[in-house]
């Protein structure tokens, strides 16, 4: 492992079957791997930590897929189903204009009734009250089942939303790229090779997006290193992703519990690999973001010890993380995150969604 990581620090381009190896370490060995991913995080992108200032705007937990590993989702006609629709919206971006928000980030089930005109016309709502957000939405998931609806064509729909004010796609429902996995945990999303196609597709048309993974629940740690080559395969080509966000699997209250498939999320060690592997293994992402809302302000701290460079934002509401259990996951002050990057030795600095620098 040593003559790996020195390896790596020379140059060397991690494979998913060595970064798999890294993600099973234990033991002193951790803390290794998370020193060299702190050096490279260093060469990298210096000393600043980013943020950016941004709000949850729920739209509807209706949803067509009812993943396994999710809380947030309910079948349409659900006791606590709900559609804000557009005054909630309106209502919900009107309290952003006044937060001075600069990134939008709709979080909602794939409801079986939106088509792609009803996102364009949820997309144009917000790019009305707020034009200089940007507005990230769209999951591949949501793209498709909105052509589908309509009848035209994934590409259509993203054009469409671009002009309608869509700013970034959301990397979410990438999970975990290994389709034995998607499987047993979210049979209804779309496949590996349709997430990329479309992912690929809008980076095309000229639209950055995220990209995430979530892990902890049933996958393993080879899965999470194939998951890395699908998603650094797809940034050699297009160049379009913005930054590689782990996503701990939140397990409180989802389906996966209550059938006692898992009885807890992922554990601090994977925690700590997962982001330290990451920053070793994309080498063509520069930005590595800690999950504040999933792992907690004491874990994004070490976070950023172990090669994250990047706080999210400043989030107001997520009701996904906390209907899953999740303790952290409302509002993250600017000034609780510099006190982090204070007692770090480095530089907290407001951004856009595409990590333009501000102030
Ligand atoms: S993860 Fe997304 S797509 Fe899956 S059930 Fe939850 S809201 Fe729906």
């Amino acid at each position: 492992m040593k003559e790996l990581l020195e390896d790596v620090l020379e140059g060397h381009r991690l494979t998913s079957a060595e970064a798999a190896g890294l993600l099973k370490a234990r033991g002193s060995d951790v803390w290794e791997i998370a020193a060299a991913a702190d050096i490279i995080r260093e060469q990298t992108v210096g000393d600043v930590v980013t943020y950016v200032r941004n709000q949850n705007i729920h739209v509807t937990n209706i949803c067509r897929n009812l993943c396994r590993f999710c809380a947030f989702g309910r079948p349409a006609g659900a006791p606590d189903a709900y559609d804000v629709g557009d005054a909630g919206i309106r209502a919900q971006v009107t309290l952003a204009k006044e937060r001075k928000v600069t990134e939008l980030c709709f979080l909602s089930g794939v409801n079986p009734d939106f088509t792609a005109e009803r996102y364009v016309e949820m997309i144009g709502i917000a790019h009305d009250i707020l034009p200089e957000a940007d507005i990230h939405t769209m999951s591949p998931d949501e793209i498709t089942w909105a052509a589908k609806m309509s009848g035209i064509t994934t590409a259509e729909v993203v054009e469409m939303a671009r002009d309608a004010g869509l700013g970034t796609i959301q990397g979410t429902g990438a999970e975990i790229l290994v389709d034995s996995v998607r499987q047993k945990f979210c049979p209804n999303k779309i496949p590996t090779a349709e997430w990329s196609r479309i992912i690929v597709e809008a980076h095309n048309l000229g639209l950055k997006s995220t990209a995430t993974i979530m892990y902890g629940s049933l996958d393993t740690a080879d899965e999470r290193a194939e998951h890395f080559g699908v998603i650094r395969d797809i940034q050699d080509e297009t160049g379009g992703f913005t930054e590689f966000i782990p996503l701990p699997f939140i397990h409180e209250n989802t389906p996966l519990e209550k059938a006692g498939l898992v009885t807890g999320g992922s554990i601090g060690r994977e925690d700590i690999l997962m982001f330290a592997v990451s920053r070793l293994f994309f080498d063509n992402i520069s930005n590595i973001q800690i999950s504040w809302g999933k792992i907690g302000e004491r874990m994004a701290s070490l976070g950023l010890l172990a090669g994250g460079n990047d706080l999210g934002g400043t989030m107001f509401t997520d009701e996904v993380s906390v209907e899953a259990g999740a303790s952290a996951a409302d509002y993250f002050d600017p000034a609780a995150m510099k006190r982090i990057t204070d007692d770090l030795g480095r530089v907290l600095r407001r951004r856009t969604t595409v990590y333009e620098l501000l102030d």
